[in-house]
């Protein structure tokens, strides 16, 4: 599919060829020395005496301390020594671990009604709904939102829970191409033609599901055009912020927020706690019918409700976003800010670099292309003896050669482990032969 265009022109004696319009040249791509020169090796057990870095987990069994450039702590507040822990360990104290009930049995504390209010009031909603697994928030709520009749329009690249939720309904499904709004204006067309004989639209409803930010492509998604779009071709729109709430917008808002736009225009915000809140779960915030028909209606509502320590490091985490918290009165807004800086900073310099990297700009994810999978765990393993813990995807989850290395920010990471983490890239690159664009232009 990836050379699809062919094997292109002939660059300065080297034949390549297009991939999202960057000339690979075949050398480049298929270049792939096993072993590092002795200077490289040298480097790297000079830096691990050093021990610039601390861990910002420590990686369990029998692996060392490494920087954790893999997970999702986008604010930090995962860290187990973070501003919240105190206050869920005194509501573990008073409530115990589990429920032992659904929210609509005995599951219900006031906590999680403070929640809602709370998400509901930052997300500028009438209402919000929480639940103890942002994976059953949208596989379990899409099929109560969309009965027969209906249309639901998929990014191509919407997370599992997506996919799931979609069949485990009975809407009809298309998708469209991956962030692609004239694909889904094609889409959104076709689909209301279908009923031109009848007077009425084909479709009760027509639902078009995307997520803010993706988490393997680092993309964000365009929330203007899809706003228009919708004025035009009206429609309901869900919108997936799991990567995008607390980590995008000047106050952590969100995609929308980062856009200027309006949220009253998203009909369903469906969002995780599991990443920028240090915690787990998810949430769904709209309409009061909305919300209610979702508390009535879906099957989720039969699984345990959310634990109280998880709810009360939500509760806290999100009080400090919304510097409604006066003993951390500036602490939500210098995170955001320093995962914006993080982000910008790290992202310059691998573009400075000449490596590939996918997604926007303001992306704390950031896939770095490697186009050789034969190489991809012993890269992963190169980094993780290195102390860097990555998450590397391949195939089947990305086409065969645009598998990658995947770094998550956060605003934890200090300059100097960046630091130190551009350095281990560099190694990295030099050895597996991976900085082949050198004259990249950085982008504007
Ligand atoms: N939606 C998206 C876009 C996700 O990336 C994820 C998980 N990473 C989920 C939903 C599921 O959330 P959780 O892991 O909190 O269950």
């Amino acid at each position: 599919k990836n050379i699809r265009a062919g094997i292109q022109s002939v660059v300065d004696g080297h034949a390549g060829f297009y991939l999202r319009n960057v000339f690979l040249p075949v050398n480049a791509c298929f270049h792939t020395p096993l072993t590092g020169s002795p200077s490289v090796k040298f480097e790297i057990r000079e830096r691990k005496r050093n021990h610039i870095f601390e861990p910002l987990f420590e990686l369990t069994g029998k692996t060392r301390k490494a920087l954790n450039f893999g997970s999702y702590n986008y604010l930090g507040f995962a860290q187990n020594d973070g501003p919240c822990v105190e206050a869920s360990k005194v509501t573990v104290e008073k409530y115990g671990i589990g429920m032992g009930s659904s929210r609509s049995e005995m599951g219900s504390l006031q906590l999680h009604r403070d929640l809602e209010k709370l998400v509901a009031e930052f997300l500028g909603k009438e209402d919000a709904a929480t639940f103890g697994m942002g994976f059953i928030t949208n596989a379990g709520n899409i099929p109560a939102i969309l009965g027969k009749g209906c249309l639901l329009i998929s990014d191509e690249l919407n997370h599992a829970s997506i996919v799931l939720g979609a069949k485990l309904g009975t809407a009809n499904i298309r998708t469209f191409k991956h962030n692609d709004m004239y694909d889904l204006e094609k889409k959104l067309k076709k689909a209301i033609i279908e009923g031109q004989p009848k007077t009425r639209r084909p479709w009760k409803k027509i639902i078009v599901i995307v997520e803010g930010i993706y988490s393997m492509e680092g993309t964000i998604s365009y929330i203007p055009s899809l706003i228009a779009l919708k004025q035009k071709y009206k429609f309901y729109i869900w919108l997936d912020e799991a990567h995008s709430i607390g980590a995008m917008g000047p106050t952590g808002r969100g995609v929308v927020e980062y856009w200027g736009s309006d949220a009253n225009e998203i009909d369903i915000m469906m969002g995780t706690f599991s990443k920028s809140f240090g915690a787990h779960g998810g949430y769904i915030a709209s309409t009061k019918a909305v919300v209610s028909h979702i508390r009535r209606q879906t099957h989720t509502n039969y699984a345990s409700a959310m634990t109280p320590g998880v709810a009360m490091q939500i509760y806290s985490s999100l009080r400090i976003i919304m510097g409604r918290d006066d003993r951390y009165p500036n602490d939500g807004q210098r995170r955001i800010r320093r995962l914006a800086e993080n982000t910008r900073y790290f992202r310059s310099e691998l573009y400075k670099r000449g490596l590939v990297v996918y997604g926007a700009d303001d992306s704390p994810i950031v896939p770095l292309i490697i186009f050789t999978p034969n190489q991809l765990d012993i890269i992963s393993r190169t980094f993780m003896h290195i102390g860097i813990g990555i998450v590397t995807v391949g195939y089947p989850a990305t086409p065969l050669l645009e598998c990658r290395l995947r770094f998550c920010l956060s605003a934890a990471h200090t300059r100097d482990m960046l630091d130190y983490c551009l350095h281990t890239i560099d190694d990295v690159s030099e050895m597996f032969g991976l900085a082949f664009l050198k004259n990249r232009p950085i982008p504007p």
